[in-house]
Formats: C-alpha cells, sequence, structure tokens
C-alpha cells in the first residue's frame, strides 16, 4: 500500500486544509482541494504503469520518447469521488471513464452498515488498467460491493484504488475479501472508524462538504 502523506511534499498541506473546519467550510475550495490532491495521487500512480518507446520530431531532429502504454478507465464513485477524479481527469488525459453509484443505508442500527448500488456506467473493462475513485475508505464495504460489480463487465488487468484518507478497517477488509489483483493508494491512513462508521480524525461527510447535506 502506498501512503502519500508518509512522504515529504505539499499533498500534507492539502490534506490539512480537507480537514480543517475552519477551512473546509468553503466548498468550493475543498473541490479545489480535492482535485489536487487526485493530481498529486494520479502522479504517484503513474510512476507505476508501463511506457513505450515512440519516435517524434521535434523542430530540429528526431528522437524517441517514452509514451504511456496502458488503456486506462478511471471509474468514479458517486457523489463524493467527482472532485478527488477531476485530479485523476486532468492527469490521465487519454483515460476513458466509468462511474457508480454508491450509497449507505440509512441506518437501521448502529452494528451493520449496508450499500445501496443504483447506478452503473462503465466501458469494457477487459485487460484495462482501472483507476477506481473513492476519496473516504471506510468500513471497504462499498468498495467491494462496487468492484463486485464491475468485474461483471470485463476483467481489468489490475485495479488501483485510490483514495485521500483510509481507515485501517477498510484497508484490512479488502486484505480479506478481495480476490481480484489490486494496489491500494490513499493520501493518508487514519486511527479508526467511530460508531457510525465514519472515518477519525478524518474530514467529516466527504460528499456534503464538496456539493452539500443531501435530505
Ligand atoms: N464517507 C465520508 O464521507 N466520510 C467518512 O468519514 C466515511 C465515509
Amino acid at each position: 500500500m502506498f501512503i502519500l502523506d508518509q512522504q515529504n511534499s505539499i499533498a500534507s498541506q492539502l490534506l490539512a486544509e480537507i480537514r480543517d473546519v475552519k477551512v473546509q467550510n468553503d466548498p468550493l475550495r475543498f473541490r479545489e482541494n480535492m482535485r489536487k490532491i487526485g493530481t498529486l495521487l494520479a502522479y504517484e500512480i503513474s510512476k507505476k504503469l508501463n511506457y513505450k518507446s515512440e519516435t517524434i520530431q521535434t523542430p530540429l531532429t528526431n528522437t524517441e520518447v517514452k509514451v504511456l502504454d496502458e488503456d486506462i478507465v478511471i471509474i468514479s464513485i458517486l457523489r463524493a469521488a467527482l472532485p478527488f477524479s477531476q485530479g485523476f481527469q486532468d492527469l490521465f488525459e487519454k483515460a476513458n471513464f466509468g462511474f457508480i453509484g454508491a450509497a449507505r443505508k440509512p441506518h437501521l442500527s448502529d452494528v451493520e452498515v449496508e450499500i445501496d448500488l443504483d447506478y452503473l456506467a462503465t466501458p469494457n473493462l477487459n485487460n484495462k488498467t482501472v483507476i477506481l475513485v473513492d476519496p473516504m475508505l471506510a468500513t471497504g464495504k462499498s468498495m467491494l460491493k462496487s468492484i463486485d460489480q464491475l468485474l461483471k463487465n470485463g476483467i481489468p488487468k489490475i485495479i488501483h484504488i485510490a483514495c485521500t484518507i483510509a481507515a485501517p478497517e477498510g484497508v484490512r477488509y479488502l486484505e480479506e475479501h478481495l480476490n481480484t489483483p489490486y494496489d491500494l493508494w490513499s493520501c493518508a491512513v487514519d486511527e479508526k472508524l467511530n460508531e457510525k462508521y465514519y472515518i477519525v480524525p478524518g474530514l467529516g461527510d466527504a460528499g456534503d462538504l464538496a456539493f452539500g447535506e443531501k435530505i
């Protein structure tokens, strides 16, 4: 697992801002910070991808260059992923896109969390390099359920799971239950989940902060 915040970089400043109640309550700035963090994590993922040589012509001569040799599909888990995944779209300009709607069912009890999947739009995923974007990896259940649905649309070469903040519980859940090749990328791994399955210290509700409270 890769954790961006373990390195010295400007990502730490951006992470601090999306967590800070004094800063995060400006939705435009929150979305913009999420987008920037997405680009920084996308850049880290780009280091693990394949490149091929090509000959191009500069104004002075021909020269060998390296270009990306991957069919990338960026899948965003709605709605919270949208600003974060914009950062991935900015970097991987030739990617294709998919979307999946995953929401927690309203709480009947605090002992279980159930996930509703209500929307899926994806290209064929056979042999693709999938980057699955969800800012908050909490229980891991919506991630696993989303991946189960996605795999009905083809078997990717690998799935890069990209999060802003992960809970140890979610990381463990994926390790124990996910049986397809994946790499996990997060900007930070926090302390724990609380009794409502929010990540602590976390940042609150990423979807609400970006787009306003829902009913
Ligand atoms: N989703 C969020 O938006 N925040 C959390 O802490 C957990 C899941």
